[in-house]
């Protein structure tokens, strides 16, 4: 446990009903109880028992000035977040009554705490795992009631208990294979193929069932960015708006005329979009035209998904051509706008102008096409069949995280090593070389195989006083 006691402010900046602080380490106590004075009553806060509440001043320790009137939480460890002891200071929201107690804690002995370095305690005293740990961040930051909901789950630890029960597997094998290696052959009959076959296969199918799904809870987590390109005029500032239903982007008849491609956010099946609307791309001989559109090219290449936009009411161009051709990824959907007016852009144009890409039909002016024109961009994604993002019912142990994304694969990769290896007869030491490797790939997971500086970076990631 960690001898030094760490205060931060838990609410956002600015103002609000109230500011909370917390303090936690193990001197939480006696440091709060430097600041606290009881208004009812004169006992302290080190004779209050563990989750309770108490009212009273919060005073600097040396001049006795008061910062603000406080409620103050005291919670023992280990029943804590932290698990060490943890007090917490609620004053009222205003940045000068947060800053006076945080000023009086750090002058009663309180070192200002790092960014997630109460998670980070509560998951080195053992109070979460780590997959637990990064699903508070993910609470924090979720952008959409889907992505919140894994994130819970993985509050409540639902991908850590499918890790463990995986790895509990595993080591079953590993103990037969160490066992066998330990003993001569009149003791322990040596593991056959078969077994470890059995075995890591069935370990397999549950990691690629987690990995399967891994994806989608990127994009629940992480969003989409789609980027509308194409010439100037087929409609693409007209179907931004329409599909957000709102004014951002200025629509003329003058071609040319948006510049910065204008973005605007809103949230699909559950998954958090950043829609984009470049401007037109084109060759183009005004200079303030062509920076529009060399920023349009570095939002494609920044794309998730880009969709290229043509007028389906007017043969397409050689400008639609060079626009396909400019696209720094190419377009995995194409909008055939301007559907209310009679269409003259065929699929077989639609081809051979982005061969494979997944054509919609849409009207900016209607709004019509809008579901098919979200279906195809999610497909493009690689989201889901019909309809749906493909994720209903998957929310309990979804893997949101590349790292945990990355670390899965490496432990199959291991698992078909340790198979191949028991297939052509390579003795137990191999094999168990290999389930060795593929548990520690999942211990990166839980955190129980982990280095300093992954935690570091993970925790850096979180919000001042999480
Ligand atoms: P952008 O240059 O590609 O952003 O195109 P705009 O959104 O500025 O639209 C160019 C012109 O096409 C405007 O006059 C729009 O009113 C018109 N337009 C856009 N979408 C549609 C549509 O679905 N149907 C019809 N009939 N006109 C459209």
């Amino acid at each position: 446990m960690d001898s030094e006691t760490i205060v931060a402010v838990a609410t956002p900046p600015g103002l609000g009903a109230v500011g909370v602080l917390r303090l936690s380490g193990p001197h939480a106590v006696k440091i709060a109880d430097r600041v606290f004075r009881p208004l009812h009553g004169s006992v302290p806060l080190r004779e209050t028992k563990s989750h309770r509440v108490r009212h009273g001043l919060a005073v600097f320790p040396g001049t006795g000035r008061v910062g603000d009137e406080v409620l103050v939480f005291v919670a023992r460890g280990p029943r804590s977040y932290t698990g060490e002891d943890v007090v917490e200071f609620s004053c009222h929201g205003g940045p000068a009554p947060v800053g006076a107690v945080l000023d009086a804690l750090v002058q009663a002995g309180a070192r200002p705490a790092r960014p997630g370095e109460f998670t980070l305690r509560a998951f080195l005293n053992g109070r979460m795992d780590l997959s637990q740990a990064e699903a508070v961040s993910d609470i924090v930051r979720a952008r959409s009631g889907e992505a919140l909901a894994a994130a819970v789950a993985g509050l409540q630890g639902k991908l850590g208990e499918r890790i463990r029960a995986s790895a509990a597997e595993l080591v079953d094998l590993l103990a037969h294979l160490e066992a066998a290696l330990d003993f001569d052959d009149q003791e322990v009959p040596p593991v056959q193929p078969g077994e470890v076959g059995a075995a890591t296969a069935r370990v397999e199918r549950q990691l690629r069932e987690l990995v399967s799904g891994a994806r989608a809870g990127r994009l629940y987590r992480e969003g989409l960015r789609v980027v509308l390109a194409g010439r100037p005029n087929v409609g693409k500032s007209s179907l931004l708006n329409v599909l957000t239903g709102r004014d951002r982007a200025i629509v003329t008849e003058v071609p040319g005329t948006t510049r910065d491609p204008v973005e605007d956010s809103l949230v699909v099946d559950g998954v958090p979009v950043c829609l984009v609307d470049t401007a037109g791309l084109r060759e183009t001989a005004d200079r303030i035209e062509a920076e529009g559109v060399r920023r349009a090219e570095a939002a494609v290449e920044a794309a998730s998904v880009a969709v290229l936009v043509v007028d389906g009411s007017a043969p397409l161009t050689s400008e639609d051509f060079g626009a396909a051709r400019r696209m720094p990824v190419p377009a995995g959907v194409v909008a055939v706008n301007k559907a209310d007016l009679p269409q003259v852009v065929e699929a077989c144009d639609v081809e051979a102008l982005v061969p494979g890409a997944r054509l919609v039909r849409v009207s900016a002016l209607r709004g019509s096409g809008l579901a098919g024109f979200w279906r195809e961009v999610m497909a493009a994604a690689g989201l889901g069949g019909e309809g749906g993002s493909g994720l209903e019912g998957r929310q309990d142990a979804l893997v949101t995280s590349a790292r945990h994304e990355e670390a899965l694969r490496r432990a199959i990769r291991e698992l078909e090593g340790a198979r191949v290896e028991a297939g052509r007869g390579g003795g137990e030491e191999l094999v168990a070389a290999r389930v060795r490797a593929a548990l520690r790939a999942l211990g990166e997971i839980t955190g129980e195989s982990v280095d300093e500086e992954v935690l570091a970076a993970i925790f850096s990631s979180f919000c001042l006083g999480k």
